[in-house]
């Protein structure tokens, strides 16, 4: 495979454009092969910007994501043009959350699922039959249907054809964006199903961009929680679900439902309106709507802090505050 690890970098000055108001600040991360990390965050996080600007769907104005390669070489993808770039553009594709508005309808199912490699490979209508046919089967979609156009299908199909298309040359990375939360809910749990089947399978790595605190507490290695651009908790998925550090992680958890009806948890509004990502409040960003602030919060900004065993926090506390978590396994 090409690249082994990721790693997305950013030095205080990732702007996306057209809008150029500074959306996404000191985003750094690594992700390892076959790993799912997601990346959570109420609407306007930045958390869809990221994924985009990773995929370069969208324009980073500058920040850096490295690939490393098997043979060791570290590449800069944002800055890949021309040939180059598409060498390594078939290695990282992306899902989007509707299937209905993703796929084209005037391709055939067969078409929609052929046309990346297309771009990238020279095939023979044999090579490419045998392809669409095994990827059609992997992802569990009746050979019968690729003849078919994407309006005859249902949501959980048309996000099957999706990842079909997606998975036909062979990414390493796979960002998923909100992938599976237009579906219904036993549609959601195949599709998921089906997502970690195939990573077993292929040593993808996906990136998780999600609101669904239970299902990315289903499918994540790690999580990283967004808020105003930053991340500001880092964690593997138990320890962050269990134990989080940073207390906007844990107003977040406090709205996942646990299983036993017995166990009445106290959700925790947060209070006012998530501030704008252009103007942020000083200090601590998360300090209006903080119940554990102090003085210090207002002025001075936290830094992301490792607390060990893989789990950092952008707090200044975040050591000291015992926050609660979900309870259940
Ligand atoms: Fe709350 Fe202060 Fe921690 Fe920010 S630094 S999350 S305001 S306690």
């Amino acid at each position: 495979h090409l690249i082994k690890n990721f790693e997305v970098k950013d030095k205080n000055k990732l702007f996306a454009r057209p809008s150029s108001v500074r959306v996404l600040n000191d985003v750094s991360f690594e992700l390892m092969e076959g790993e799912t990390l997601s990346i959570v965050g109420e609407s306007g996080c930045g958390k869809t910007t990221l994924g985009r600007c990773i995929v370069r769907g969208m324009n980073a104005s500058s920040g850096e994501v490295i690939y490393h390669t098997e043979g060791e070489e570290q590449v800069d993808f944002l800055g890949l043009r021309g040939k180059e770039f598409k060498k390594f553009r078939k290695d990282i594709q992306m899902i989007f959350q509707d299937p209905y508005s993703s796929l084209s309808p005037r391709m055939s199912v067969y078409d929609i699922i052929s046309e990346p490699l297309l771009a990238n490979f020279k095939l023979t209508k044999a090579e490419l039959d045998e392809k669409v046919t095994l990827i059609a089967e992997k992802t569990g979609l009746n050979v019968s249907y690729l003849k078919r156009y994407p309006h005859a299908f249902s949501g959980g199909q048309r996000q099957r054809i999706a990842i079909a298309r997606a998975l036909i040359s062979n990414p390493r990375l796979i960002v998923c964006d909100e992938a599976v939360s237009a579906l219904d809910v036993s549609i959601k749990a195949q599709i998921i199903n089906l997502l970690k089947d195939l990573q077993k399978q292929l040593q993808i790595t996906y990136i998780f961009i999600s609101h669904d605190l239970s299902i990315v507490q289903n499918i994540s290695d790690r999580v990283a929680v967004m808020h105003l651009g930053r991340i500001v908790e880092l964690a593997p998925v138990d320890s962050l679900f269990q134990s989080p550090k940073h207390p906007y992680t844990e107003a977040l958890l406090s709205a996942v439902p646990e299983p036993d009806p017995d166990y009445k948890k106290e959700r925790i509004i947060l209070e006012g309106e998530v501030p704008n990502p252009a103007n942020p409040p000083s200090g601590c960003h998360f300090h209006p709507r903080c119940m554990y602030k102090t003085d210090k919060c207002v002025k001075e900004e936290p830094k992301l802090q490792d607390l060990g065993n893989k789990h950092y926090a952008a707090c200044h506390y975040a050591d000291q505050l015992n926050l609660r978590g979900v309870v259940h396994e």
